[in-house]
């Protein structure tokens, strides 16, 4: 089997945990399918550093998928979940926690004047959808191929290229019916959405967009995407929904919208905000947030939402998340990608960088992607050579091509240096990979 370094403890527990797990993981990306070999089992993260189960240490460029933007157990972070789990670690009442996050958030990011707390970005969407089928009294949702906005059924309509593709749902388990009234678009194309109001007038609830996309690799929004969406959206009486879990208090300190000042009508969140915890939240204006439980008739609730340990970790870290701190990872962001670029260059590798603020990845091809389709044309091949090279070489990248890379505060000089030292043989590596 190629790429089967020597990783044997996280190999065995591969193999224990695929015996009582499908696929040995709890999240499919994980199990490296799209690159080989052995996905490794960490057993601790400090600053920019993870430490696996056969004690070697990687240089992390994934973070957690996005939340870790203050660097692995970070010491204010810790002592606030130290100090919290020291009271309790769940009550099912409202307590003080959720009310100081509810308001950093609405705080932080101007469009959210009401804020619901949940525990995962895929209920957030789930109940964002819910609420503006609930609010406008329509069933369709738009969206767009190559956004992801977690494993909700009617979300997983993902296919289509060129021309709208009217509900195909993407996975077994999704009904027709479940997937029915979702209308999946090229990303990037206005005219595409302008098509789909006038086919259907008056049956849009609502369209869900990635604020930036990362899902797809890092494919921002072309000027004026985002306000177009909106003013659409208005002209027709539909909810802007901007997906911010990904986004959200990492490419700003009020995310994308502190980017493009696009004003949606409702917003999600997860990922930083749970300060590496199962936080996640839906918010927006306060006249359709009021038609949620118990003040409206859109039911959704949850067990664990507010859940204490998991509200103070995540104020600890968005209040450690200053214009400062944002300045800092957008510096070693670009530091990072000019180094990549810089070897693929010397090597005569074909690639583009995408960024989106501090997200970026790297698309092994020559011409910009703008959209799922383009996404898909790059030589993904050689980024699985690149990956291996660098995991060999402790340096930990996503295990696809089609994702974001994330860094932290905690990426200091040594940490870029071993990165930069890694560079030229997986640069070679990629060069000298086949399909
Ligand atoms: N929305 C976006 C933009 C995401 O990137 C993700 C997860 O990666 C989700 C929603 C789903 O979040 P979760 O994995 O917490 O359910």
């Amino acid at each position: 089997m190629p790429y089967k370094y020597e990783a044997p403890v996280s190999q065995t527990l591969f193999d224990r945990a695929s015996l009582v797990t499908p696929g040995g993981v709890n999240s499919p990306v994980r199990a490296f399918r799209a690159v080989g070999g052995t996905p490794r089992f960490m057993v601790s993260g400090t600053g920019p550093y993870l430490t696996d189960a056969d004690g070697r240490e990687y240089v992390d460029l994934v973070c957690s998928w996005g939340p870790m933007i203050l660097g692995h157990s970070h010491p204010e972070v810790i002592a606030a979940v130290q100090e919290a789990v020291g009271r309790g670690t769940s009550f099912g009442t409202p307590g003080e926690g959720e009310v100081a996050l509810a308001e950093e958030i609405v705080a932080r990011v101007e469009p959210v004047e009401q804020v619901r707390l949940v525990s995962s970005g895929t209920e957030a969407t789930m109940s964002a959808i819910r609420l503006a089928r609930g609010f406008t009294g329509r069933a369709k949702v738009v969206k767009f191929a190559g956004c992801y906005h977690g494993h909700v059924d009617a979300l997983l309509a993902a296919a289509g290229s060129g021309v709208a593709t009217f509900g195909l749902p993407d996975t077994p388990g999704v009904t027709g019916a479940q997937a029915g009234d979702t209308i999946v678009l090229p990303y990037n194309d206005l005219e595409a959405v302008r098509e789909a109001f006038a086919a259907q007038p008056g049956e849009i609830a609502c369209v869900i967009t990635e604020a930036s996309p990362g899902n797809m690799g890092v494919v921002p929004p072309l000027d004026g995407f985002n306000a177009g969406l909106k003013e659409i959206c208005a002209a027709n009486g539909a909810l802007y929904i901007s997906d911010e879990v990904m986004t959200g208090f990492r490419t700003s300190k009020a995310g994308w919208f502190g980017v493009d000042g696009v004003r949606p009508d409702l917003m999600t969140f997860g990922k930083v905000m749970g300060g590496g915890f199962p936080a996640a939240a839906f918010g927006g204006r306060a006249d359709v947030m009021a038609h949620l439980a118990p003040a409206g008739p859109v039911y959704q609730a949850g067990t664990l939402s507010g859940n204490p340990v998991a509200t103070a970790a995540g104020l600890a870290q968005l209040r450690l998340l200053d214009d400062a701190a944002y300045a800092k990872v957008d510096a070693v962001s670009a530091e990072i990608r000019g180094l990549v670029s810089e070897a693929l260059a010397k090597e005569g590798v074909a690639h583009t960088v995408q960024t989106a603020s501090n997200m970026f990845s790297v698309f092994f091809t020559d011409r910009p992607v703008r959209n799922y389709e383009d996404a898909k044309r790059q030589e993904a091949f050689r980024f699985t050579a690149f990956f291996h090279s660098l995991l060999s070489q402790g340096v930990y990248l996503p295990p696809s091509a089609f994702e974001s890379w994330f860094v932290s505060t905690a990426h200091d000089t040594q940490a870029v240096e071993r990165i930069a030292a890694a560079l030229p043989a997986a640069a070679r590596a990629a060069s000298e990979a086949t399909a």
